[in-house]
């Protein structure tokens, strides 16, 4: 029978084979992955809207929007549509800041104010002045909206992470930073200019240096869980962060940006790599392969300890990311222990149909499974 329809009709075999991966395949996919919880977009879903799409027919069932892009409107209509809503929240990024408040500049190890480093430009994140800032802006938003989390974007000391090629300086050496550091772990540099104490700290005191930096960027998240907490309890606090193992730049991960997962481990509900394989010349392939590493490196226990929710790359730029490299970053950003994924961006996915038609299958075969 298979061998007579074969010679009679190949296209007709085709068809029934296509048919048979369209029926089976979403139970498939669905029955591997009933872990998985966040089916989301990043950024306004206005250009599904203006296209008369409702997200929860594409299967999505949450967004992260921008703070600032957040009003009643939006958040209507998308509880309408049954999505959660996260609210990304640029934390030490602050161009506008420090030029309307230059005490609060970052200063590199020369002593000198730093250059933004492309488009991020890190605030000093033990300046009294912006911390207070920050954390009013935090309060207001959730007194405003209610939210199902905050993700904490640019949570790092002054660098740039997301390009080919890294900015990875050596901050902050304001007068704020040296004497917190001194009144915090009780080494003092001697006198002498910010360029002097920054070169004995580097050579005498490095490890130190790099543990309270550490420690620095923790008790911001501390602080910010804080105040969620105080204002939504059951919201969840996330942060979008940089992918890089520990070895990769030579440790930058934790030695420049800050970042200790131990630490960071027991405050944060909830990691976001940013698993931009385009901005960052890696393959599609190796969003699976960083998920996996991350999963190991938090040592997630099943249903203990934080989650990972990745973000992928759908925008193109610096290059055309074909709607097939897509497929493989979002289900790669569902590897490991990950349960949930979203695109940067929402824009990037609206304006491409083979994009769209990629995300409604994945997240309609996981919807059935949860
Ligand atoms: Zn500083």
């Amino acid at each position: 029978m298979k061998d007579t329809v074969s010679k009679k009709d190949p296209i007709n075999v085709r068809r029934i084979i296509v048919m048979t991966l369209v029926i089976f395949l979403p139970s498939c996919l669905s029955s591997e992955r009933p872990d998985v919880e966040i089916r989301g977009i990043y950024g306004h879903p206005k250009p599904f809207w203006e296209q008369g799409i409702n997200l929860k027919d594409l299967g999505v069932n949450a967004v992260f929007v921008h703070s600032g892009a957040i009003d009643q409107e939006m958040v209507s209509r998308a509880r309408g549509e049954g999505l959660r809503i996260f609210a990304e929240f640029a934390t030490l990024n602050g161009k506008n800041y420090v030029e309307s408040h230059p005490e609060s500049w970052a200063i590199n190890h020369k002593g000198e104010k730093v250059e933004a480093a492309t488009w991020f430009m890190g605030v000093c994140p033990t300046e009294p002045g912006f911390r207070e800032y920050r954390f009013t802006q935090l309060r207001k938003l959730l007194q405003e909206f209610e939210l199902d989390g905050v993700w904490m974007d640019y949570v790092h000391w002054h660098a740039q992470f997301e390009d080919p090629q890294p900015v990875l300086p050596e901050t902050c050496f304001c007068d704020h930073c040296l004497d917190k550091f001194t009144a915090d772990t009780g080494v003092q540099p001697p006198d002498g200019t910010t360029r002097e104490k920054a070169a004995w700290i580097l050579t005498n005191s490095d490890p130190l240096w790099r543990d309270w930096r550490c420690k620095v960027i923790v008790e911001w998240a501390t602080e910010l869980k804080s105040i969620l907490k105080q204002e939504q309890p059951e919201a969840l606090l996330g942060l979008y962060h940089c992918p890089w193992q520990d070895h990769e730049f030579e440790g930058a991960s934790r030695r420049i940006l800050g970042l200790d997962y131990d630490l960071l481990g027991d405050v944060i509900d909830v990691f976001s790599p940013m698993v931009y394989h385009g901005r960052m010349e890696r393959s599609p392939q190796w969003v699976g392969a960083n998920i996996d590493w991350f999963s190991q490196r938090l040592n997630i226990q099943k249903d203990k300890g934080p989650k990972i929710w990745s973000i992928v790359q759908a925008y193109d730029d610096p290059r055309i990311i074909s709607a097939a490299e897509f497929e493989t970053v979002l289900r790669g950003g569902l590897s490991g222990k990950s349960t949930g994924v979203m695109m940067f961006t929402s824009n990037a996915v609206a304006e491409d149909k083979e994009k769209i038609a990629i995300m409604r299958q994945l997240y309609s075969s996981l919807k059935q499974s949860n």
